[in-house]
């Protein structure tokens, strides 16, 4: 496995990768989510490269950015045992330069959820995204259901500007008590982790109930709310059913909809989705 950090070190190796190229980028801190992406990459690509950057433009100024997690030594470790070929982990310096100004703007679709509780978080993922794909050139993409939103931005920008890019969407790798697996999880204290599976019962409620035939999203919607509300250390952001391609909000829940959410448990936000069907 080759570990770079350079743009031109990065393009000294790329013709020894044998195409298709899957690649899987990532802010590091792997779990098995991660793990996952390179798993279907390995298993879809002869050539697979990953990258760890912690991108410093879809955090905002009160967001995680400096505490956020990292432990680059484990990730390598875990990423050689999965049979990466290449890791790109640049230093900030070498994705921004100071003369740094072109930025990657996705529409409506990065304004809503996500993009409305957090400004500018979109601008930030799909300009360090397109930038990762300009270097690495792959031929296929891998992102997780579980930030479902950022893939629905990913897929637009890459069909919005032509730019021959597969992008796959796998999904999200659970905690057995059903807490989508998430870097920002040890930030949870102990009670914090044991509330923060709500989210988890909430999706799943969501799912039965239009299984059970409720098509109102929002009676749905208060079921869900009423459930989280039950833990004490719950703090709702939102709670969104929404056409899972244009991100449009739904008074009536169809085949395919997209519930979402952003929980607060204290100083940590988490999210998660399921789709229902
Ligand atoms: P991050 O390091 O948080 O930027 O995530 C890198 C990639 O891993 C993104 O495509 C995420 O959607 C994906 N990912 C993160 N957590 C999970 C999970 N629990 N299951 C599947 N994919 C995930």
């Amino acid at each position: 496995m080759k570990i770079v950090k350079t743009i031109a070190d990065f393009n000294k190796l790329r013709p020894e990768l044998t195409a298709p190229v899957g690649f899987v980028p990532t802010m590091g801190y792997l779990h098995e989510g991660h793990l996952e992406l390179v798993r279907q990459a390995r298993a879809e690509n002869p050539s697979v490269a990953v990258s760890i950057f912690v991108n410093p433009t879809q955090f905002g100024p009160k967001e995680d950015f400096k505490q956020y997690p990292r432990d680059p030594e484990r990730d390598l470790a875990l990423l050689e045992k999965e049979g990466a070929d290449i890791v790109f982990m640049p230093p900030a310096e070498e994705m921004y330069p100071p003369d740094f100004n072109s930025w990657v703007e996705v529409g409506k679709l990065a304004e809503r959820l996500e993009g409305a509780a957090r400004p500018g978080h979109f601008r930030g993922v799909a300009t360090v995204v397109a930038r990762l794909f300009n270097i690495v050139r792959p031929d296929k993409a891998y992102f997780g259901q579980k930030d479902a939103q950022q893939l629905v931005v990913i897929k637009k920008m890459a069909a919005d500007l032509d730019m021959g890019i597969e992008v796959i969407a796998v999904p999200t790798v659970r905690e057995p008590d059903g807490l989508a697996m998430s870097s920002r999880n040890t930030y949870l204290n102990d009670e914090e982790r044991k509330q923060a599976v709500v989210l988890y019962q909430a999706l799943k409620l969501a799912q039965k109930l239009y299984s059970d035939g409720e098509k109102d999203a929002k009676a749905i919607r208060e079921q869900m709310t009423a459930l989280i509300g039950q833990q004490p250390l719950a703090d709702i952001e939102y709670i969104s059913i929404a056409d899972a391609e244009t991100l449009d909000e739904l008074d009536t829940v169809k085949q395919s909809a997209l519930v979402s959410m952003a929980v607060r448990f204290g100083k940590t936000r988490l999210i998660d989705n399921v789709v229902v069907g």
